[in-house]
């Protein structure tokens, strides 16, 4: 074949950009957000069908499109929000790309109807597939109106990869909560197939909305935050160090009204809490961080959920010291409740500030990535992948090998006492066994409740007091969409108007347990399991985090009795010998091998 060079037709050029911006439903609902906000709208209803997959409209109270100028909107770099190429340096606005009309369009079907101040009468323009349709006069309210169907129906192999109605309507919800977090002067309704499942009215101040957006318990465990360094400002609220969530969903970073999720801010929130909550555990944050926009380039990602600093070191900075230093001031919080001390942390904290700064230069810096260029990108997000790995690892104590297969019987071994209030000591014979009481207690709880499970006796005990949870409206609806599994393993919830749920009963074995204790993890679990691609899977997770929670914990000292029972307990579990995340529940030490520690040998 001849390789001629030719210019892409247009239809081929907004289908590839297409690729980049509309990525499933809950993107074409964020770039028609972003479109109604930059038209100065203070008033948006959104209606979503099947999670989005069906319908999504959007409308708005904004300055609307003139008659002339609407056809224009769908020409690919047709903008009204950047003139020059100086602009693109003070960008203030969502959109300047002028992609997000024309790539919407390329891949669905989209009616929009709009009047602009001041005209008098109104303009309906239809596109299909990129063509467009229809464009007459209309009469209709000042502002405008989008309305999306047909998504990805020419676009079949994107079709495909749509996750279920659950996952795109989380994402949508994801999407709106966003929004409404970080704009609280901006009235949203939202109905999802006719029914409403947010509606926040304007409000001064994020503190007024966010129990609405959030839910009840999260709000309630956060304190505001506000911290300053160089022309870095931050402001906005974090989670109370007894509080924490099992992964980073809570993260809410905004950088000059912009959402953004940035590996350099995640580092450095773990740096601040690092004293205070256990490891591999995640706070909640909804902040704000300011910063001259010429100090960030928002033009790293089509979807501009990435950004690159000019001065990653003052963020890093304010972040962490604003965050150290409110901990620091809630009671309790100078000594830490988990981990180090001040003097210990100071030492660590520079090297990990440099750690952190070489990895954002690595990925980041350089050479900016380009996009549209999908090897490139691919190692951009997998670097980025790997950092936040990293993260979590770091602090994390090397795994010894597995013990051997061969179980002791716990119950005969001669009990020595407790090290640290977390490791249980025992002889027996020749052998001196180590044991973690938690891990140990984990895995006898998690088996107890799968096989409770299996068997359906002892399985569900109702609660003497029903629990009522109030969620966010994206945890509500993900919620209930799981309802049937939760059920299998043995929890019974129901709703409770508006976006609570009552929960009436739990699995049998978890009955002296307070809810309070597991559901925020069982609610991680479950909105994680949207992608998991079995229930059994996501069943053996529940069973794993009501197991974790249920069990003592480290740092607990334990009567000679309970020793006893966690003994006996032991003895009668299969797989005793690793707890359900798969560390090793005990260590044994031949007297061989103490020989040979002391150099004996
Ligand atoms: P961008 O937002 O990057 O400018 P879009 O393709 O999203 O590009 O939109 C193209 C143009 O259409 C915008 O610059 C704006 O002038 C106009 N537009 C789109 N949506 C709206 C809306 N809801 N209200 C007013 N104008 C709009
Ligand atoms: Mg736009």
């Amino acid at each position: 074949m001849e390789n001629k060079i030719a210019v892409l037709s247009r239809e081929v050029a907004n289908r590839i950009a297409a690729g980049e911006v509309v990525e499933r439903p809950a993107s074409i609902l964020k770039e028609l957000l972003e479109n109604a906000i930059d038209a100065g709208a203070d008033e948006l209803c959104v209606d979503l069908e099947q999670g989005g997959c069906k319908s999504i409209r959007v409308v708005d109270n904004g300055r609307g499109i003139a008659a002339g100028e609407i056809g224009l909107a769908f020409h690919r770099h047709a903008t009204s929000k950047m003139q020059s190429v100086d602009d693109i340096f003070h960008i203030v606005t969502y959109g300047f790309r002028g992609e997000a009309l024309p790539s919407i369009a390329s891949v669905a079907r989209i009616e929009m109807t709009t009047r602009s101040r001041g005209s008098l009468s109104g303009c309906r323009i239809v596109l299909d597939g990129g063509e467009i349709e229809s464009q007459q006069d209309i009469g209709c309210p000042e502002g405008t109106a989008v309305k999306v169907t047909h998504i990805f129906d020419h676009v079949p192999a994107r079709k495909k990869f749509l996750k279920s109605v659950a996952a795109e309507q989380g994402a949508c919800m994801e999407v709106l909560v966003r929004i409404a977090l970080n704009r609280p002067d901006i009235r949203l309704v939202v109905t999802s197939n006719g029914r409403e499942v947010l509606r926040v009215p304007h409000t001064a101040e994020l503190s007024e909305r966010l129990a609405l957006i959030l839910g009840e318990d999260t709000a309630g465990n956060m304190m505001p935050i506000a911290g300053r360094r160089g022309d870095v400002r931050l402001s906005g609220f974090i989670s109370r160090p007894d509080y924490s969530r099992a992964n980073t969903k809570g993260y809410y970073f905004f950088i000059n009204g912009r959402f953004v999720r940035d590996g350099l801010i995640s580092h450095a929130v773990m740096t601040g809490y690092r004293r205070v909550i256990p490891e591999k555990r995640c706070p909640v944050l909804v902040f704000f961080l300011e910063t001259p926009p010429e100090d960030v380039d928002v033009n790293v990602h089509p979807a501009k959920t990435e950004v690159r600093f000019r001065n990653p070191r003052d963020i890093y900075d304010c972040v962490v010291e604003a965050i150290v230093a409110k901990l620091a001031a809630v009671p309790g919080g100078e000594r830490g409740l988990y981990g180090k001390q001040p003097e210990q942390m100071e030492t660590s904290y520079h090297r990990r500030v440099e750690e952190a700064l070489k990895r954002y230069t690595l990925v980041m810096g350089g050479n900016r990535p380009t996009y549209g260029d999908r090897e490139e990108r691919r190692q951009g997000s997998s670097l980025l992948n790997l950092w936040c790995d990293s993260v979590v690892r770091q602090g994390e104590e090397t795994i010894p090998d597995n013990p051997s297969a061969d179980s002791p019987r716990f119950s005969i071994l001669d009990y020595l006492g407790q090290v640290g209030a977390t490791y249980l000591i025992f002889s027996g014979g020749d052998k001196l066994v180590v044991m973690d009481q938690h891990a140990a207690h984990e895995r006898i709880l998690f088996e107890k409740i799968r096989s409770a499970a299996q068997k359906r006796t002892d399985f569900q005990q109702a609660l003497l007091v029903p629990e009522v949870l109030s969620l966010s409206p994206a945890e509500y609806e993900q919620f209930i969409q799981s309802r049937d599994i939760l059920a299998e393993a043995g929890i019974d919830i129901e709703p409770f108007g508006g976006n609570s749920l009552v929960l009436k009963a739990v699995p049998g074995p978890l009955a002296n347990l307070s809810p309070k204790q597991f559901l925020p993890d069982l609610i991680d679990e479950v909105l994680a399991g949207g992608k998991t691609v079995s229930s059994a899977a996501l069943k053996e997770k529940l069973f794993a985090v009501m197991a974790c929670k249920g069990a003592v914990k480290a740092n607990h000292i334990l009567a000679a009795d309970e020793v006893k029972s966690l003994c006996a307990a032991m003895d009668a579990t299969p797989f005793n010998a690793t707890c359900p995340h798969g560390r090793p529940i005990y260590l044994i030490y031949h007297q061989t091998d103490l020989e040979k520690l002391f150099k004996r040998t």
